[in-house]
């Protein structure tokens, strides 16, 4: 087992399946003690079986990300109980599409919102609480190129997506100040649940991206050796190591982010 994260303490949403899954084993493989989350804490046994059995440590939790108080409640009682928590994977997430954007019934397009957006919001808010205390910790948002470029099938997706783009943006700035390093992250397009769809049904072999870029890039991140890139977005299939060589020029530049092209600039 690696020892890149010996001891750290991650919280990781949506563990029980597909790349939050993926996400958790990587980062317990590298020495993470993870807290795995899901809503149903019996759908996690088999991931917390596969990292105890490789000599890693976990715990399972149930937990609904967009419920204010359970989520505070869990993540309270990993602070008392480590002392600390370094780490929170916003990995939970569902989609939804129609084929006109208008078309979703309200509710069910309010709902992607409800887990995409208010979700990240109510477990950020709750590990902040103690980052900013501790005065360390690392965020990774798990987002979207849909985000920032359109998908009028998915639409309610790519909105909450785009949301979650400019809600990372503004909580890295802040967040720096507490030493907290935040970034958001595109698994690619990933064979799991979400993509069993008759949407995807024709993507050629070629343009699926292995989960497993997933976990690597995660386990990256919550090392701290790219925090100089915290607020910008970062692709698995993006030459970390490229990057974090022309942070300067990224930030500068205002690259990797998401932002406004005007044809006239009024400021
Ligand atoms: P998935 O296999 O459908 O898994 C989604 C996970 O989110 C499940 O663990 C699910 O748990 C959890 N979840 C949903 N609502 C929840 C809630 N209210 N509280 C707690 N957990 C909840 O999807 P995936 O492909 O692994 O997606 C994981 C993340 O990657 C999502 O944020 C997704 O938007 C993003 N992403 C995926 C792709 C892709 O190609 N797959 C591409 C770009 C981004 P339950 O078992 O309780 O439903």
């Amino acid at each position: 087992m690696a020892e890149g994260l010996s001891g750290d303490i991650a919280l990781v949403t949506g563990a029980n399946r597909g790349i939050g899954k993926q996400i958790s084993i990587d980062l317990a493989a590298a020495g993470a003690n993870v807290v795995l989350a899901a809503r149903n804490v019996a759908s996690l046994a088999d991931v917390a079986e596969q990292i105890e059995g490789a000599g890693g440590r976990c715990d399972c939790v149930s937990l609904d990300v967009t419920r204010e108080k359970m989520v505070a409640s869990v993540v309270d009682d990993i602070v008392d109980r480590h002392g600390r928590i370094d780490l929170l994977v916003n990995n939970a997430g569902i989609g939804a599409g129609s084929q006109y954007p208008w078309d979703l019934p309200v509710d069910e397009w309010w709902a992607v919102q409800e887990v995409n957006v208010r979700g990240v919001y109510v477990c950020t808010q709750a590990v902040m609480r103690h980052m900013t205390q501790q005065r360390s910790g690392r965020i990774v948002d798990v987002g979207s190129l849909v985000g920032a470029n359109p998908n009028t099938g998915a639409a309610p997706y790519s909105v909450s997506k785009a949301a979650l783009f400019r809600w990372n943006s503004c909580l890295a700035e802040a967040a720096k100040e507490f030493g907290v390093s935040v970034f958001i992250i595109s698994p690619g397009l990933v064979a799991t649940d979400m993509t069993d769809i008759p949407q995807f049904a024709d993507v050629p072999e070629d343009q699926w991206v292995p989960i497993e870029k997933s976990g690597e890039l995660v386990v990256a991140l919550a090392s701290g050796v790219a925090d100089k890139l915290a607020g910008r977005f970062i692709h698995v299939l993006d030459d970390l190591h490229e990057l974090i060589e022309h942070a300067d020029e990224i930030i500068e530049k205002d690259l990797q982010s998401l932002s406004m092209q005007m044809y006239n600039d009024p400021f």
